[in-house]
């Protein structure tokens, strides 16, 4: 029987030990922390003075258009596991300060008649493509540059995915709409006027208009105790609170899955790389940083637009050009006044995540890297200024810095929270220039988290990918 490995037990690692022991291989997974999941966990213990036990916060990844249609996932049956999904009302809203907003519904044809004068053009914009995804996820779940399955359907959809998101938000007329599509693509962590910036808010919004931003009842944590429940039945065994910093703590294997930094695989393996692949590797960019604040809320969050209500995830960044700029600052390493919020209002889905009145609001601002300030109160005034009364409501807050998520997380270096910055030759080739992403030049060892294709998210596709890369060596 052939054994391996898995160093990190994220969602990839977890999908890739999954994909080798459902084809037989016995796995052993070895994870740092004393728990399982990597950025997919939540709590609902107190975490800070004022949050109520019971109170469900998601740690991380709190948001899943990528996972609810994750060919991966949905290929376990993960219900029978436990997971069930749940939608808001609203996937997402971007309110502006005109009192106007953006709002990002799961049908193409509901956005376009919220969106007014715009709403043709965004449906010629995303209905094609959203009602192709499932055939389109096949060919974008992967690494990039290799021979599409359906490659008229991809060209379609790739080729905007070129432009810069300052170029693709041309097409719209209204500041509703630009900001929405500027919201989503502020996703990427890059300034909007770079090369291909369009690419990860193309495929979120076409992801969305198909499969719904879902979150997990009870919990983000509901997906990673799923994929536990499937590695239980497969026997794999998971040894927690195991940090690998060297080879000598690797057991012999005939197969070893990094879910990892890609920098830590360097310090890992050190002179065990060939030397092309540690230069590649060694070099690996990271992008800016996430400063996470969770709140407990007495009452909803009192939004001056009451639509904006009803959406699971809100942003908070003003408009187009403002959401730029700020993107611009924190690449530049300077922090903005008003910084780009993402807010994550799942309780709106899955109201069993509060306690009485008491609401779990997720919040996290876009900041440079390794940011050493405080951010909470830049993140309080994005609040305010949306919705003036929210400082008021506020019972307890639980505040996680760049620093202390890269504690928290060691492939979350300067509190880069997509493993790597999405700048034009990381997108394009993953983690170092090479057609074999997966691959790190020493034979049965490979690389599977969200630093390689199709990059970050709670999918599992790249280690579900990088498992498939491993098996067919094995066979071969
Ligand atoms: C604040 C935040 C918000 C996010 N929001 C969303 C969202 O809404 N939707 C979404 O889809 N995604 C979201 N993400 C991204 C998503 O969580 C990640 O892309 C995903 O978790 C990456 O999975 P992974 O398996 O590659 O790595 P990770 O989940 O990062 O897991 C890596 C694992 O490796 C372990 N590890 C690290 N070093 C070692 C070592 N030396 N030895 C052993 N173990 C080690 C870590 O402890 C961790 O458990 C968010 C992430 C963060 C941080």
């Amino acid at each position: 029987m052939s054994t391996a490995v898995v160093v990190g037990a994220g969602p990839n690692g977890l999908a890739a030990a999954i994909t080798l022991a459902s084809a037989g291989v016995d796995v052993t997974v070895l994870e740092a922390d004393d728990s399982i999941g990597g950025g997919v966990r939540s709590s609902s213990r107190s975490l800070a003075d004022g949050f109520p036990d019971g109170l469900v916060v998601d740690q991380c990844s709190a948001i899943h258009p990528m996972a609810v249609g994750s060919p991966f996932l949905n290929g376990l049956g993960l219900e029978r596991h436990g997971l069930q999904w749940k939608w808001p009302e609203v996937d997402c809203a971007h309110p502006l300060d005109s009192g106007d907003v953006g709002l990002l519904y799961r049908s193409v044809d509901d956005t376009a008649a919220a969106l007014g004068a715009d709403g043709g053009r965004w449906r010629r914009a995303f209905g094609g493509p959203s009602a192709k995804f499932d055939t389109l996820s096949q060919d974008i779940m992967g690494p990039l540059l290799r021979v599409p399955k359906h490659p008229v359907t991809l060209a379609r959809f790739g080729v905007p995915t070129v432009l810069p998101a300052s170029a693709f938000a041309r097409l719209f007329r209204t500041e509703p709409a630009r900001a929405l599509f500027g919201g989503v693509a502020a996703h990427t962590f890059r300034p909007l006027d770079h090369p291909l910036t369009s690419a990860i808010g193309l495929g979120i919004i076409t992801a969305g208009h198909r499969h719904g931003w879902a979150v997990a009842e009870g919990g983000s944590q509901a997906i990673t105790d799923a994929l536990a429940s499937v590695l239980a039945e497969l026997g794999v065994k998971v040894e927690t609170g195991v940090r690998v910093t060297s080879a000598a703590q690797l057991p012999p294997a005939d197969v070893t899955m990094f879910d990892l930094a890609p920098t830590a695989v360097v310090d890992i393996l050190g002179d065990r790389l060939p030397r092309r692949v540690a230069r590649g590797l060694g070099g690996f960019r990271y992008g800016p940083g996430a400063f996470k604040v969770d709140f407990a809320l007495d009452g909803p969050v009192p939004w001056k637009n009451p639509a904006v209500g009803g959406a699971g995830t809100v942003h908070l960044g003003g408009e187009f050009g403002e959401i730029a700029a700020t993107e611009r600052e924190i690449q530049a390493g300077r922090m903005p006044q008003r910084p780009f919020v993402l807010v994550g209002q799942q309780y709106v889905a899955d109201p069993g995540r509060s306690v009485g009145d008491i609401n779990p609001v997720y919040s996290y601002a876009h900041v440079p890297h390794g940011y050493t300030g405080d951010a909470t109160e830049a993140i309080i005034g994005q609040f305010e200024r949306f919705a003036p009364g929210f400082r008021d409501r506020i019972v307890g807050t639980a505040v996680r810095s760049t620093t202390e998520m890269s504690v928290y997380n060691a492939n979350y270096v300067g509190g880069d929270i997509c493993t790597g910055a999405k700048d034009l030759r990381q997108l394009v080739f993953g983690p170092r220039t090479t057609l074999q992403p997966y691959r790190i030049g020493v034979p049965g060892m490979y690389l599977c988290s969200a630093a390689t294709p199709p990059g970050p998210g709670a999918h599992g596709m790249c280690g579900a990918n990088a498992a498939a890369v491993a098996l067919s060596a094995l066979t071969r």
